[in-house]
């Protein structure tokens, strides 16, 4: 029969045996190499049989009040959503003063990220940022074609603002600074970010990741958006989200403020319509529950100071954590360290050779990190990083 309906028959080859073909290395099909050389995206492993999981910054809490009513009502499932977000938009730029040009919605903040940088960064221009940090930031680069320009972070875990002036070229496109820097948590501060920003060619775009601005208590830390009218320079794009103290993670939505003419750069690489209409009616409903937002803001930060501080008291070296999550940094220890964490029940995101990160999560979570974090730091050779001085 196939030899007649060849290609019919070609059309409904079953899964099983797509996956075959696609799971062979060998076939011909060009791939750019920087591509194929990537390794593949790696969750957070899930959590399973009341294991806690602690590695992807997620928020412990249910939807805010009115949020799953809101994605319940939006029950248009044949329509296609409005594509500028126009509503949430409109929130957004009344809250903080700009117009409505000055937002641009995303499928989460990483996808206008991704976005930001191929507008402004192609082969041959360098992207610069701080590492460690965000683990999309090296990807991004390579995906639009540009070369990446890492900067490692100070003893203190934070951005080493001076080197990053320092690695300015004329081929730099874009620099982002991620404020709290994931995963090691310090905040940069408004003074840190002013004279930097200063330094920085007006042509030169400045993404400032405020992931976890929400959870942030230190009052010197930078905040793009306290200013009413948007980012004070022109070339400052600032990235929130509705992943993390939202708890909105699995609907994808973030947004940008910035320049009109940035945005419209980034929406012009956009793919069409992936803002669902249901992650923009939670975005609204969490919006309207702000006193309950912050209450639960409150109970994560105040959890998470109550780990770092329980972290240091036991010996360990943990840097200021400022977003909803601590670093350890456990070196060359950290696979071991975290297996220790894994056979408790806590799945937490190590860092090979370099370092854990752990979420603040449920309260019941807080109490058996201690508990491990005390047997094993005590096993830490002399002179170990993660050794603190208690
Ligand atoms: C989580 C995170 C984001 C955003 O994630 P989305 O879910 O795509 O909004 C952006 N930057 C940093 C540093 C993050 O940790």
């Amino acid at each position: 029969m196939c030899g007649v309906h060849k290609r019919v028959c070609r059309g409904i080859r079953p899964a099983h045996r797509l996956d075959k073909v696609t799971e062979a290395s060998d076939i011909p099909i060009r791939v750019r190499p920087e591509i194929a050389a990537l390794p593949p995206y790696k969750q957070g492993k899930q959590a399973t049989g009341g294991a806690y999981k602690l590695s992807s910054n997620e928020n412990p809490f249910d939807p805010l009040p009115g949020v799953l009513d809101a994605v319940h009502a939006a029950t248009s499932l044949n329509r296609y959503p409005d594509a500028s977000a126009a509503r949430l938009r409109e929130r957004l730029a009344e809250r903080f003063g700009v117009d409505v040009e000055s937002v641009h919605i995303g499928a989460g903040s990483v996808s206008i990220l991704a976005q930001l940088v191929l507008a402004t960064s192609g082969p041959g221009d360098e992207v610069i940022y701080a590492w460690r940090s965000f683990e999309a930031y090296p990807w991004l680069a390579v995906v639009a074609g540009a070369t990446a320009v890492q900067i490692p972070l100070t003893s203190e875990a934070r951005h080493d603002f001076g080197a990053m002036t320092a690695a300015i070229t004329d081929r730099t496109r874009a620099i982002i600074v991620c404020s709290p820097n994931n995963p090691t948590g310090p905040v940069v501060t408004q003074a840190e970010f002013d004279a930097f920003v200063a330094t920085v060619p007006a042509d030169v775009l400045v993404v400032l990741d405020e992931a976890y601005a929400e959870f942030v208590t230190d009052a010197e830390a930078v905040n793009g958006l306290r200013e009413p009218g948007g980012p004070v320079r022109e070339n400052v794009v600032v990235l929130r989200t509705f992943s993390k103290a939202f708890g909105l993670a699995a609907l994808r939505v973030g947004y940008a403020v910035g320049h009109r003419r940035i945005l419209d750069a980034a929406r012009s690489t956009a793919i069409p319509l992936s803002v669902t209409a249901h992650a923009e009616e939670a975005a609204l409903a969490s919006l309207a529950a702000e006193s309950e937002l912050l209450e639960r803001v409150g109970a994560i930060a105040e959890r998470r100071d109550r780990l770092a501080a329980g972290l240091r008291d036991v010996g360990w070296r943990v840097p200021e954590a400022q977003g909803n999550f601590v670093w350890l940094p456990t070196g060359d220890e950290t696979m071991d360290v975290a297996a220790a964490f894994d056979d408790a029940g806590l799945i937490v995101r190590p860092f090979a050779g370099d370092g854990i990160r752990i979420s603040v999560g449920e309260e019941a979570a807080v109490e058996n990190v201690l508990r491990i974090a005390a047997s094993v730091v005590k096993d830490l050779p002399e002179g170990h990083p993660g050794r603190g001085l208690a």
